[in-house]
């Protein structure tokens, strides 16, 4: 069922906010013309949970999808800071799709040779409409890199704004590709380790020599029923 505006400002003037969520929301719709677009979104945002397991990429991504990242474009909406200039190229408006995208800054880490969207054109309406793009052009595997590249791309502005430093575009393409990896790896372990545990413990027994034999003893106590139980193995270089 599509949202309606139910409580909409009342001849008096009286406000609600319920009345305000409900208004601001039927503006944006009316401003992007969706509904359907809507839906699509909603769609967008449910495919960044199957993406990945990193719940830190999540979250970044939800909140750049939500429009809420603290970029200083939104800081400065807030009124938190007064300028709302991208501190890398002092040239335009922080917004996400800038810092993640559009910035010089990020259009070199993007060209880099393994990147899977080099060339690709920079002129979005916004970072949605790249997202989705993304999403219907990239394999998984390569959609999970570029992943972590954005998370990386937001990083390394904090980190300059904050610290001073500032990585090379190759450098973040390694580590989004390390990431991943790992990611990868420790979704596939549970699987593997049972696949080679027998393999495990066949290769951790070596024979005797044939002259000798082999004993194991184990024994386990029950102090409650004061019983005591021992297994002995023995074993010559047959087994
Ligand atoms: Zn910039």
């Amino acid at each position: 069922m599509d949202d309606k505006v139910i409580w909409g400002l009342s001849e008096k003037g009286i406000f609600s906010v319920k009345s305000a969520y409900y208004t601001d929301l039927e503006k944006k719709k009316q401003k992007t013309g969706e509904t359907s677009n809507g839906d699509q979104n909603e769609r967008l945002r449910g495919k960044v949970w199957r993406l990945t397991n990193s719940s830190k990429v999540k979250q970044f991504l939800l909140k750049v999808l939500n429009g809420i990242l603290p970029t200083r474009s939104n800081l400065f909406k807030r009124r938190i800071i007064d300028n709302s200039t991208c501190p890398i190229c002092n040239r335009e408006e922080e917004t996400a799709l800038h810092v993640l995208w559009v910035c010089l800054a990020s259009v070199d880490v993007w060209g880099e040779d393994c990147s899977p969207v080099k060339k690709w054109r920079r002129n979005y309406a916004d970072f949605m409409s790249l997202w989705s793009d993304l999403h219907s052009k990239l394999e998984e595997g390569q959609l999970h890199i570029v992943a972590e590249v954005l998370h990386g791309l937001w990083r390394r502005q904090n980190d300059m704004v904050f610290e001073g430093k500032f990585k090379g575009p190759s450098v973040l393409f390694q580590q989004a590709i390390q990431e991943v990896e790992a990611i990868t790896l420790a979704q596939e372990k549970p699987r593997e380790s049972q696949a080679s545990s027998t393999e495990l413990i066949r290769t951790m027994w070596r024979p005797p020599r044939p002259d000798y034999m082999e004993v194991n003893v184990d024994a386990a106590m029950d102090t409650k029923k004061k019983k005591m139980g021992i297994s002995v193995v023995v074993r010559d270089f047959r087994g």
